[in-house]
């Protein structure tokens, strides 16, 4: 790393070897606390269970060292629980022996159950990878009390404000950190004023790794490193060194080496300690203080084009944890009795979930073989998430009073919105409904012999007929002249059909009569499958299906030549046939999909020096689809020329591949937002693939989502020579710029370009932004690159980063002015129906949930009560208002902190969890 230039008029950190030390008269020597560790990436390079080998022996040795030599008075075990229950699924019978030496202090675990990546996930997902830590630390009689956050590629602007609910006062960072941080130490400051003290790591968690065995060695090692980190060191402060690094083992002389050093001279004084304890020996006076996220690449790498590799990952994890954030979580909490809240499935979800937000597996900064298996866990945490939901869902479905399609809000916000239900097709449809199928009644009345009932009844499993007829009742009678047999069909299952049962006794039957005639009565009225938009529903709450009168009823125009129009009265889409992209309200050029190379890495974005970039369709074809009145949508069909890959030599993109990318545009009745969703075979190696969206207005910034808030960001980022400061950033669902609101399903990247000096001297101003698509590498790790000269990880060959073949993206697009997470759950967390049959006890419409005054980010069950988190995203102070309600505020350790009664204030950007009494 480039040593930062000396800071203004301190002339105690300038000098030779000696001046680290120095203290004038009565010197005593410098305190150098030495804390062993391993930084254990659990997959990475290698999968999971190819380094889990290692760690069993790892883990085995070290029990041994440290329960033998004293003198090794400490480990760190890389600050997170994942490896100690790795481990222990190996070795159960040595669980005491860990927990023995912790509680001897000789060992420490987590605060972490993960060393996650903290931009790629969301902010519950980082909150309860710290709850398990700390739960499943309490084995151990507890974890290191400190924010060990060694390796993330930057830091989040709330995560002082999160460590600090966790009883935390102390954060250990090396990457993100900017030059205005100049010392080892700085007060770390989140949004909402809560802070902690930061140990900046100067040359990172490694900055003390393989010390030599040689005592005199090590004594001219430690001089050559205090010149290092000179400028960072307050004099009579202590020094740190980490003394490990990525998978490496302890080095088993270092108590005797450190012992040798100590009597070798007197200028430093080495000590095997751990991180709590060096902390506990820091001072905070007169820290420089840092507000906000750190995602500078002044010192270290923060390897930012990590947020755009591997999209489908991106999606996956998207999708997965908004199925148990947003949807079976609260659903089960809200509508499920108490003592059926299914703690178990939702724990093996969050665990894959969790295991997966580690740095290197979200990043998908690795092997192919472990990016499978990450998108196999968050597969599989989707499924239950969705599975839950489902049976939450049923549930509403069986309570309800009268028969019907039910609408559920899953969301806080009271809102109305676009569902999609079967209704019996009985009169004229109406002008507020669209039709989208009809099904005819079937022939009430049909003989059959037994044979062909046997048939058709032999291909029926269970109840399902298709996906919109299920049997809602069947019964068998007989006399002599024959069975009789009925089966009522409806849209929706019945629990509770005995079709297995009654198919049973009629087999029984025909065995007895074969010559039998079967009289068949089948009882399905017909059905239409309508889109409407429905009633506005209580948040949290339910609503029968009430098709609302459209206030903006959505049009298509389409004309000779291909131009086609959509429209509400809330905004106009225009698509140009010339080029595929169309104008919002006037303002032409959306969609421009813009392909360049890239010839960087799963870490980093990288031009090749002579760069073609593709913007133009060869064809372009417009197919208008759905008409309105409450959904319209139309195709483009654009065909491209992309260049097959970059060469290597001449470091240009060569060949061509032929590419159709279809675009499908979605406007729907009463609602500002365009749905957009483009899909396509890549064919292409070496690239990246940006969508440019003109902002209505140039902007200075941009207002991102992040972790609990909304990060503001300028046009710039800071770098250094080892690598560019790209100003591309990571938005967690929504970004806005210059009137313009993104919201998004895991493309994470955007960066505001088209950038000019305005004409009245205010600065630069970006006209566009660049929302990126798609980014193909086929490198985990490469040398030589334009923005990034050196590796950050094995130069290892990959084919699954090139993501060649279906690529298949949405986001939404608004130019109104809209409150950007209403937006993303309108786009991301839908109205969900089910159907009911009614004889239930809840009434036509309801709540179960009332939040007011600011946004929820968890709704779950804690030892039995309902558990709330919400956090204001606003400059503005807030009341939270729970309408009837009352219990108690509690930490992220569920202590409780205050009570409240109806609601509670809460300061800008603030975080808080509230347990409601029963
Ligand atoms: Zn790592």
């Amino acid at each position: 790393m480039t040593p930062p230039s000396p800071g203004q008029g301190d002339g105690d950190r300038a000098g030779g070897p000696a001046a680290g030390t120095g203290q004038g008269a009565g010197r005593r020597p410098r305190q150098v606390a030495v804390v062993p560790h391993t930084h254990w990436d659990r997959e990475w390079y290698d999968p999971f269970q190819t380094y889990r080998l290692k760690l069993v022996r790892l883990v085995d040795d070290l029990l041994d060292l440290v329960e033998s030599d004293t003198s090794y008075r400490h480990f760190l075990l890389d600050g997170q629980l994942a490896v100690v229950d790795d481990y222990l699924e190996i070795r159960p019978e040595h669980e005491a022996r860990l927990a023995a030496l912790a509680a001897a202090g000789r060992l420490t675990v987590g605060p972490w159950y993960i060393l996650m990546d903290e931009f790629l996930v969301s902010g519950e997902t980082i909150v309860r990878n710290l709850q398990k830590g700390i739960l499943r630390g309490s084995s151990f009689g507890g974890v290191m009390e400190v924010g060990y956050l060694p390796d993330m590629f930057g830091h989040v602007a709330q995560m002082p404000q999160i460590l600090a609910q966790a009883g935390l006062g102390h954060a250990v960072v090396w990457r993100g950190v900017p030059s205005a941080v100049d010392r080892t130490a700085f007060v770390w400051r989140a949004p909402d004023g809560s802070s902690v003290r930061a140990e900046y790591l100067v040359a990172g968690y490694g900055n003390g790794a393989a010390l030599p065995e040689d005592a005199k060695q090590l004594v001219r090692r430690l001089g050559s490193m205090q010149d290092e980190f000179s400028s960072f060191l307050t004099p009579g402060e202590p020094m740190l060194l980490m003394n490990g690094s990525d998978h490496l083992r302890p080095q088993p002389w270092l108590g005797r080496v450190v012992a040798e050093a100590n009597a070798l001279q007197d200028d430093v004084e080495l000590t095997i300690t751990s991180l709590a304890d060096y902390l506990a020996s820091t001072s905070s006076d007169g820290l420089v203080e840092w507000q906000g996220e750190l995602r500078s690449g002044a010192r270290a790498n923060v390897l930012m084009g990590v947020a755009s590799n591997r999209v489908d990952v991106k999606q996956a994890a998207a999708r997965a944890e908004r199925s148990l954030e947003r949807l079976a979580e609260p659903l089960s909490a809200l509508f499920l009795p108490a003592d059926r809240w299914p703690a178990a499935f939702l724990d093996v979800a969050w665990t894959l979930v969790i295991r997966n937000s580690a740095h290197d597996s979200v990043c998908a900064c690795s092997a192919d073989e472990v990016v499978e298996a990450v998108l196999h866990r968050y597969a599989e945490a989707r499924q239950v998430g969705e599975g839950l939901a489902e049976q939450a869902l049923q549930a509403v479905g069986r309570s309800m009073t009268a028969p019907g399609p039910v609408v559920v809000n899953p969301t806080a916000h009271e809102r109305g919105g676009l569902v999609d239900v079967i209704v019996p097709a009985v009169g004229d449809p109406g002008p507020d409904v669209q039709v989208l199928s009809e099904r005819s009644g079937l022939p009430g009345r049909l003989t059959v012999d037994g044979e062909t009932v046997r048939t058709m009844l032999g291909l029926l499993q269970g109840a399902r007929i298709d996906d919109e007829a299920y049997i809602t009742d069947v019964s068998l009678a007989q006399d002599e002249t024959g069975l009789d047999v009925t089966l009522v069909i409806g849209p929706e299952p019945r629990d509770g059909v005995p079709v297995e049962e009654v198919k049973r006794e009629l087999f029984t039957l025909l065995t007895a009569r074969p010559e039998t005639e079967v009289r068949l009565v089948i009882d399905q009225p017909p059905v239409r499958r309508v889109l409407a938009r429905q009633e506005q529903v209580p948040g949290f709450g339910w609503c029968r299906f009430a098709p609302a009168t459209l206030a903006h009823p959505v049009r298509l125009d389409a004309a000779t030549g291909g131009a086609c129009t959509l429209a509400n009265g809330l905004v106009a889409v225009e698509v140009d046939p010339g080029d595929g992209t169309f104008a919002l309200d006037g303002v032409g050029g959306y969609g421009r999909l813009v392909d360049g190379g890239d010839h960087g890495d799963t870490y980093n974005y990288s031009p090749p020096s002579r760069d073609t970039l593709v913007d133009t369709p060869t064809t372009v074809v417009v197919t208008p689809g759905e008409r309105g009145p409450v959904r319209a949508t139309v195709d483009v069909v654009s065909s491209y020329e992309w260049p097959e890959f970059v060469d290597g030599t001449t470091h240009a993109r060569r060949g061509s591949a032929a590419v159709t990318v279809t675009t499908t545009l979605e406007l729907r009745a009463d609602d500002p937002l365009v749905r957009v969703r483009t899909r396509f075979t890549n064919p292409s190696r070496d690239h990246r693939l940006r969508v440019h969206l003109p902002l209505p207005a140039p902007a200075a910034g941009s207002r991102a989502e992040c972790a609990f808030t909304v990060v503001e960001r300028g046009l710039v980022a800071e770098g250094r020579d080892q690598e560019f400061g790209l100003p591309t950033f990571p938005s967690r669902r929504f970004v806005s710029a210059g009137g313009l609101t993104v919201v998004h399903e895991g493309l994470l990247e955007y960066e505001l370009v088209d950038i000019a000096e305005s004409v009245d001297g205010t600065g630069p101003a970006a006209g566009t932004l660049a929302l990126t698509v798609l980014r193909a590498t086929g490198m985990l790790s490469r040398l030589g690159m334009t923005l990034r000269p050196l590796p950050a990880g094995p130069m290892d060959a990959l084919d699954g980063p090139q993501m060649l073949g279906p690529v298949d993206v949405r986001y939404a697009l608004c130019v109104a002015p809209v409150d950007p997470y209403r937006a993303a759950d309108d786009v991301l967390v839908p109205l969900e129906v089910t159907g009911s049959f009614g004889g239930g006890d809840r009434p036509a419409r309801g709540s179960e949930l009332h939040v007011e005054g600011a946004e929820v980010s968890s709704v779950r069950r804690q030892a039995g009560a309902l558990e709330v988190r919400v956090f204001n995203p606003t400059d503005a102070d807030t009341t939270v208002r729970l309408a009837g309600r009352s219990g108690w505020l509690v930490d992220l350790r569920g202590r409780p902190t205050a009570p409240f009664e109806g609601g509670f204030a809460l300061r800008p950007h603030g975080i808080a969890t509230a347990r409601l009494d029963a």
